[in-house]
């Protein structure tokens, strides 16, 4: 018998944990570089470094003898990556591919090249750039912004004030600052692929998210009263994404939905999403194992939806003087819901911490939301601490 190759996994998060179930049912061994002992993915994979992604020594000492080498984040440095590949180590998605989902004005300029529909953009240095772009608009660091950090809404000269400082960290920086304009969406929409060395590729329903804070809250899959043409826009855009990037692996496009009928590309993520956590219920092959099989070069299992409805709501810690429940939350949400599927991340609670998210699926939409809004909020400790 054959051994199975050895993944490697950069970034100990729940993106990396939540790969290991479906590497456990396939017998793939992975291998972890954690930042810290005892984070999330640390405590299911055994075979695990601490150790730091923009060190490569560490990222050499993870990748010995693997295969691959996938993320948890886009956090790699780009030069590291082209070592590590330079090496013979098969990193993926490549560096090439990454850099559009590490800085967001590349990702800009790449997409305006291929034609796909994007809010209208610009780089700016100064507030007369931003007053010359126009206002109302957005403000994005171009890299290391995430779950709505690095994020400046500049809705009237009033705001200029807001943003003296990022254009300050920006010139001292070298990270430059993208405006987009303000865009006027009906909701967010995310067309999810997976996509493989060899170009196979599959595309997962288009989902519906909503936002709180910059910080994903609730998924609907798929999208409800979505026109089917453009969901079919929707998927092709994010395969067309993915071919041209030549990404490996999930590529998840974050989409804006207009009032009149178009979308836009909000941003790209290369790894498993947070909108694709319904898969792991709610889909025939989860986002989790379609990525493993993707960077191995494996054909791709079948990304289609298994029940009409699936919802995803987040659980995310509540006010620190609200009391939350992880495990001991355990006894009401099963009782109450035996269809409940329930997903922590071993993360202790803290306000406004992501510490896991529950999956409900069936036909009826409103029965689907109620129980999966019900089980968050009795987490998060919103429900049933009256009489405590
Ligand atoms: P992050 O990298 O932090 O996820 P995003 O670029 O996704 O940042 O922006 C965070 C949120 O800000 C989005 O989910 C959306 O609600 C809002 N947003 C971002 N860009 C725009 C835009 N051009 N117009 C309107 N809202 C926007």
């Amino acid at each position: 018998m054959s051994s199975a190759p050895l993944v490697a996994v950069v970034g100990g998060g729940q993106l990396a944990r939540m790969m290991a179930e479906p590497a456990a049912a396939l017998g793939i061994p992975l291998r972890l570089l954690a930042e810290a002992e005892g984070v999330s993915a640390a405590q299911v994979i055994v075979d695990q470094l601490v150790g730091d992604h923009t060190d490569l020594a560490d990222l050499r000492a993870v990748t010995a003898g693997a295969a691959v080498v996938t993320f948890d984040h886009e956090h790699v440095p780009t030069d590291h990556l082209r070592a590590l590949a330079a090496d013979g180590v098969a990193v993926r998605p490549g560096p090439d591919a990454l850099v559009h989902a590490q800085d967001k004005g590349v990702m800009r300029e790449r997409l305006g090249a291929l034609g796909v529909p994007c809010p209208r953009n610009a780089i700016v240095a100064t507030r007369a750039d931003v007053e010359a772009f126009g206002l109302p608009c957005v403000l994005k660091t171009t890299r290391g912004g995430y779950d709505g950090k690095g994020v400046w809404f500049v809705r009237s000269a009033d705001d200029l004030e807001t943003v003296a400082e990022p254009l300050r960290v920006a010139a001292e920086t070298g990270v430059r600052l993208l405006a987009e304009e303000l865009v006027d969406f009906r909701r967010e929409l995310s067309a999810l692929v997976v996509r493989s060395p060899s170009g196979q590729a599959a595309a997962y329903p288009v989902v519906a998210s909503t936002q709180v804070d910059g910080v994903c809250r609730e998924v609907v899959a798929p999208a409800p009263d979505l026109d089917p043409d453009l969901a079919t826009q929707a998927q092709q855009v994010a395969l067309t994404i993915a071919g041209e990037l030549d990404v490996t692996g999930v590529l998840a496009v974050e989409l804006f939905e207009t009032d009149d009928g178009r979308i836009l590309v909000n941003e790209l993520a290369m790894r498993p999403h947070n909108t694709g956590h319904w898969t792991q219920d709610g889909a025939v092959t989860s986002q989790f194992e379609n990525h493993l099989r993707a960077v191995l070069d494996l054909p791709l299992g079948s990304p289609a939806a298994r029940e009409p409805w699936t919802v995803m709501v987040n659980i995310l810690g509540g006010p620190s003087d609200q009391v939350g429940r992880l495990y001991d939350g355990y006894p009401h949400a099963m009782a109450r819901d035996p269809h409940l599927r329930v997903h922590l991340y071993g993360k202790d609670l803290r306000p406004g911490r992501k510490v896991g998210h529950v999956n409900a699926y069936g036909d009826d939409l409103d029965d689907c939301l109620e129980r999966a809004r019900h089980a968050a909020a009795w987490f998060r400790g919103d429900l049933g601490n009256e009489s405590e």
